[in-house]
């Protein structure tokens, strides 16, 4: 089965791991503020904070900017469920944004009126936050798709136009630590509720004993071991490599598809660059396309399920006929494989399949 996407292990990644693992300490050691500097230098924040998952990584974030219970936070519902649950772990409520049919990220110019905007960059495209009719007391970019990308502000993570920045190092990621996330900040502020949350809400109390802690707030263990920080650091040194490859891939697929029946997805505008987690086509007869695809050991995914289609959010009320944009977008989206180690080879496969699937060669 070839996937839509997959790691690229090295043995210089698996040599970077088996050190730690054969050193004194394999979690809250070195290796994890070292992971966090060298995401410092690839996005020119002044703070990265590792965390156990994406998820957690926005949970803090929300958690981080005192988002609670009577607060709103808006977001894309063309995303991965964790984009909108991190403002209910916190207790605040969800206002979804449709998407723009030239994007497929939110629409800038309706964000309504919220507490904080999780900016989701769909598929590694960033969204354009100098356009923002209506700037949120807090803003969060979701850019788990998006390490690698940039804009006119510079590489996304730089926090030009946001408070924080949340990244996801899972295998099908632009760069992986097995599980993993991170948040960037340029506020010394957030960076500390941030550690702290990050690790139980502990503080330290040296005036009361070495030994001595306090708890006001509760946090969580959400931390990330010295094992997933020594696979970061290896792999983002290869970021450039990897993002590079991922946007010659997506160019060779516009390409080979350029006259089949179907949708590419939206480019990156002059001055900035794609950073191509996906590559989401939308077919006709899709669930057809899927199946077919599948059988044809091709496995293509669908990103996403929109969130309000979703129980936990349909019991509250969220509906379908209120985001006409997500609904169309999603009745054909089809995300074709993509990630550094895919052959050519492969992908002229993925690509015959398709056009005959799709009706382009007959
Ligand atoms: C992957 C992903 C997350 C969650 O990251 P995990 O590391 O899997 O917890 C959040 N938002 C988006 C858009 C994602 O794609």
């Amino acid at each position: 089965m070839i996937p839509y996407g997959r790691q690229s292990i090295d043995d210089d990644d698996v040599a970077a791991v088996v050190a730690v693992l054969r050193g004194d300490r394999i979690t809250q050691g070195p290796a994890v503020e070292r992971f966090e500097d060298a995401l410092r230098a690839v996005t020119g924040a002044r703070h990265a904070i590792a965390f156990a998952s994406g998820t957690a990584a926005l949970h803090g974030a929300m958690w981080a900017a005192g988002i609670g219970p009577g607060d709103t936070v808006a977001t894309s519902p063309l995303s991965f469920h964790a984009s909108a649950s991190c403002a209910r772990y916190v207790g605040a409520s969800v206002r979804f944004v449709d998407v723009d049919p030239d994007t497929l990220n939110l629409d800038v110019g309706a964000v309504p009126e919220c507490d904080a905007l999780v900016a989701v960059h769909y598929a590694g495209l960033p969204v354009d936050l100098a356009a923002l009719a209506r700037r949120p007391r807090v803003v969060v970019e979701d850019a788990a798709h998006a390490l690698g990308a940039t804009t006119p502000d510079g590489p996304v993570g730089n926090c030009a136009r946001s408070d924080m920045c949340v990244f996801s190092f899972h295998p099908v990621k632009t760069v992986t630590t097995g599980e993993g996330g991170a948040v960037t900040t340029n506020s010394d502020g957030l960076a500390e509720r941030l550690r702290r949350f990050r690790s139980h809400g502990i503080r330290p109390a040296p005036e009361h004993g070495g030994w001595a802690y306090d708890i006001d707030e509760l946090g969580h263990n959400f931390r990330i071991t010295d094992l997933q920080c020594a696979l970061g650091t290896s792999q983002l040194a290869k970021l450039e490599r990897f993002v590079t490859r991922r946007n010659e891939l997506a160019a060779r697929y516009r390409a080979l598809l350029a006259d089949a029946p179907l949708e590419l997805p939206p480019a990156a505008p002059p001055g900035w660059r794609h950073a191509y987690h996906l590559f989401p086509v939308r077919v006709a007869d899709r669930r057809r396309v899927y199946e077919a695809m599948h059988a044809a050991g091709i496995g293509v995914q669908v990103h996403y399920v929109p969130i309000y289609r979703l129980t936990a959010y349909a019991r509250l009320g969220h509906r379908p006929a209120d985001f006409p944009g997500t609904e169309r977008a999603y009745a054909g989206l089809l995300s074709l494989p993509l990630f550094p180690g895919l052959t050519e080879a492969d992908q002229d496969a993925v690509v015959a399949r398709l056009r005959c699937l799709t009706g382009a060669d007959t």
